[in-house]
């Protein structure tokens, strides 16, 4: 560099913010400094990436900064101060950490990249055929990580000690894995091994297990973020075999298949192949669109969850056996999934006939991430590996929130922390009726907190007491203030969070369609337009409600909710003649007593109804939502999906169903298709709905429409009220989950709302 061209104004400190370490970023800069002929240093602190940078150009390079950053980076802020230079710095270095930080945040997991897959699969490198291959730009970060910072010490990958190849590229700055904590060889790093009845097997581990795979046995693997149960997924067999060893009667297997694979079963859209390709590495639910799969990987269901393999383990596996896998957690219907190998041994005993197992430990339990697309954008179905801890910024208004614990909700649960403008929304953490996924969730809170370094000063939860997590938040406030959230409101909360809808900006009408939740009157809601923000809300309309008789067992057994909604719109007969093997009269009498027969304006035991009605899971549900799921599925198949809706009447906030039960009696005594009834059905919810969130928006009570509540992981539905809102602003969920696995975000925004406003 020519020194007389450098002034005062050519020396800069630079600071990024964001995900910025342990992606690569310090050699990333060190490669642009020498590429643009910067002098000076960068460092990580508490904070995220400092720079000091004396240049002539030094505007081009905070651009590149921001337009080149390594992939798994995400660039919050770049905040410039100019420097007065004392010294001319000779070279531009990379210098050690500047204190401990945690303000930075940790980076998701993220699948193999290009670079190390092709170092995998060339027999000239020393990583050849190796399971554990990885680099900044992929492999495992929050899986293993025990503590702050994310430095190879506190990371599962301790007690591997680098041999001298490694140590070299981990403190070379120009190399791909210089700072890579988790970097490892076959000379140095974890091993992979083949393992049945408690006893290895000698030979190559991955060949085995592919032999073992495809002659139609039931493998135990361990993964990233916990163990998988895999079978070959074309063996009608072998996955009966699953189901009746996992007692997962019909709820749909996951599947792992390479590229090529997947397009020999399913059309796929470039944004689809987008979403798979993605470092996250998600389940993305595909259309069965092309050569079919055996019918009891999902029963009744249009779609499968496809995965692409995204460690090295999975690829050296998948090019081994060269067919789909089903990738299913691996537990016991209900359980968390196992991640410690003695765990596993015990738990997995009698549902897997061997293992491949490896000696990196899991720290962190994370399902896999399930994700859609549809044309309004992504649908986060589950949100686990690959998608967390990341956080999202709070919108304007909450700059000086205070530090917030939420608990969420009871069956997808979920909690969520605020600090320093940002959420941080765990991962999905199960139904908590299981003890033992109780006992994670608590656990999970606590580590979390740790690892983020979280004092909160307000806990928030649900309004209903009876949740185990209400009941936590109500033990764990002490001298803070406790929140109760009405749970629609605290979805409505989360729609408006996540869209970043200011503080000051105003009431939306919220369309809450859901399972069920306390309301503020008593009574059970989950069929909502709630008009509000996040200091209040007021319901403007709901379903007209009915009766659930029998309580929970109206939640698990469809012809329940079926006969009280044909009993209302006066087609008792009718519910007489569908339901002739159910005891109606019992039911009836239960209904009428009150006891255990609370009412429930819900949307989603109106799913259940319509479902039960047209012969689906008529008895019982084996999983959460399966009725619906599969009404959605017999409603894609309508020739026009789109036709006249089913009538809803409207009176007083009001929606009732009456008209739309005699409709499709009419429809199904002169032999109307039943996916036709389906898809009226869908239509007719959507145009009531989103009728009166509009009459709210149009007498200027509401400024927008927010859809939230799990029945809005209907993508049909959702599509449907979205056409109904045309010409309106509607906030919408693509990030969180719809469903009660966002529920805490909203919980905690309205907490921090109402501390800010003094409430
Ligand atoms: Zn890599
Ligand atoms: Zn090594
Ligand atoms: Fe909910």
């Amino acid at each position: 560099m020519d020194d007389s061209r450098i002034n005062r104004t050519t020396a800069r400190r630079i600071r990024v913010r964001g995900q910025v370490q342990g992606v690569g970023f310090r050699p990333f800069v060190w490669q642009l400094a020498q590429r643009m002929g910067v002098k000076g240093a960068v460092w990580n602190d508490a904070e995220g990436v400092q720079i000091f940078a004396v240049g002539v150009q030094l505007d081009a390079f905070e651009t590149a900064l921001q337009s080149q950053a390594p992939s798994l980076a995400r660039i919050d802020a770049v905040e410039t101060t100019v420097e007065k230079l004392g010294k001319l710095p000779f070279d531009f270095v990379i210098t050690s950490s500047q204190g401990k930080g945690n303000q930075t945040g940790v980076t998701p997991d993220a699948a193999t990249c290009d670079a190390c897959l092709a170092e995998v699969r060339d027999p000239a490198q020393r990583r050849y055929g190796y399971a554990f291959a990885s680099c900044t730009q992929c492999g495992p970060r929050f899986s293993i990580l025990q503590g702050m910072p994310f430095d190879r010490e506190m990371t599962s990958m301790a007690r591997f000690a680098m041999c001298a190849a490694c140590r070299s590229e981990y403190e070379a700055p120009q190399d791909r894995r210089f700072h890579a904590q988790p970097i490892a060889c076959p000379d140095c790093g974890p091993r992979l091994w083949f393992e049945v009845d408690g006893t290895e097997i000698s030979g190559d581990a991955i060949q085995l297990s592919a032999q073992r795979l495809k002659e139609g046995a039931i493998l135990a693997i361990k993964g990233l973020g916990g163990f998988h149960l895999a079978c070959d997924a074309r063996n009608a067999a072998a996955i009966a075999t699953l189901r009746l060893r996992k007692r997962r009667l019909t709820k749909a297997f996951a599947l792992m298949g390479t590229l090529p694979v997947i397009r020999r079963h399913t059309d796929i859209s470039p944004k689809e192949e987008t979403l798979l390709t993605d470092p996250g590495a998600v389940i993305v639910l595909l259309d069965k669109s092309r050569e079919p799969l055996p019918e009891n990987l999902a029963p009744g269901l249009a779609t499968l969850g496809w995965i692409l393999p995204y460690t090295p383990l999975h690829h050296l596996l998948l090019d081994a056996v060269e067919c789909p896998l089903v990738m299913t957690s691996g537990n016991s219907s209900g359980e968390p999934q196992a991640i410690g190998n003695p765990e596993a041994r015990e738990k997995l005993r009698d549902i897997a006939d061997a293992y491949l197992m490896h000696d990196r430990d899991i720290v962190q339990r994370l399902d896999d991430s399930v994700e859609g697309l549809t044309q309004h954008g992504r649908m986060v179905l589950r949100r686990g590996r690959g998608r967390v801890p990341a956080t999202l910024p709070l919108p304007p208004g909450f700059e000086d929130a205070p530090q917030v614990v939420a608990y969420g909700g009871q069956i997808k649960s979920a909690f969520c922390l605020l600090k320093s403008g940002k959420a941080l929304l765990s991962h999905h953490l199960g139904d908590l009726d299981d003890p033992q996924a109780w006992d994670r969730f608590q656990k999970d809170v606590t580590s979390y907190s740790r690892l983020f370094d979280h004092h909160p000063s307000v806990v928030a939860c649900d309004l209903h007491p009876d949740l185990r997590t209400s009941q936590l938040a109500a033990a764990q406030a002490g001298d803070m203030p406790l929140v109760e959230v009405q749970h629609h409101h605290a979805h409505l909360a989360a729609c408006l969070a996540e869209n970043r809808w200011p503080l000051d900006a105003g009431p939306v009408a919220g369309i809450i369609l859901d399972g069920l939740g306390l309301g503020a009157d008593g009574t059970i809601w989950g069929g909502e337009v709630l008009v509000g923000d996040y200091l209040g809300f007021r319901r403007a309309a709901a379903l007209a409600a009915a009766p659930l008789a029998g309580g929970d067992a109206a939640q698990r057994e469809p012809w329940r909710n079926a006969v009280m909604r044909l009993d209302q719109a006066g087609l008792a007969d009718l519910a007489d003649t569908l339901f002739s093997d159910w005891p109606r009269d019992l039911l009836r009498q239960v209904a009428t007593s009150g006891i255990n027969a609370p009412l429930s304006s819900s949307a989603g035991r109106l799913f259940d109804a319509m479902a039960a009605c047209l012969g689906l899971a008529t008895d019982r549900q084996s999983y959460e939502g399966e009725a619906a799921m599969r009404l959605q599925a017999l409603a894609q198949r309508a020739p026009d999906a789109f036709g006249t809706p089913y009538p809803f009447a409207y009176r007083e906030g009001v929606l009732d169903p009456i008209p739309m039960f005699q409709s499709w009696a009419y429809d199904h005594s002169n032999g109307v298709p039943a996916e036709v009834g389906a898809a009226r059905f869908h239509a007719g919810l959507a145009q009531a709905f989103a009728g009166a969130a509009r009459t709210e928006v149009e007498a200027g009570r509401a400024k927008a429409v927010a859809l939230s509540g799990g029945c809005f992981q209907n993508a049909t539905l959702l599509d449907m009220v979205l056409r109904y809102l045309r010409d309106i602003p509607v906030l919408i969920h693509t990030r969180i989950p719809a469903n009660d696995g966002g529920l805490a975000l909203g919980q905690a925004v309205i907490a921090a709302a109402g501390t800010i406003r003094g409430g």
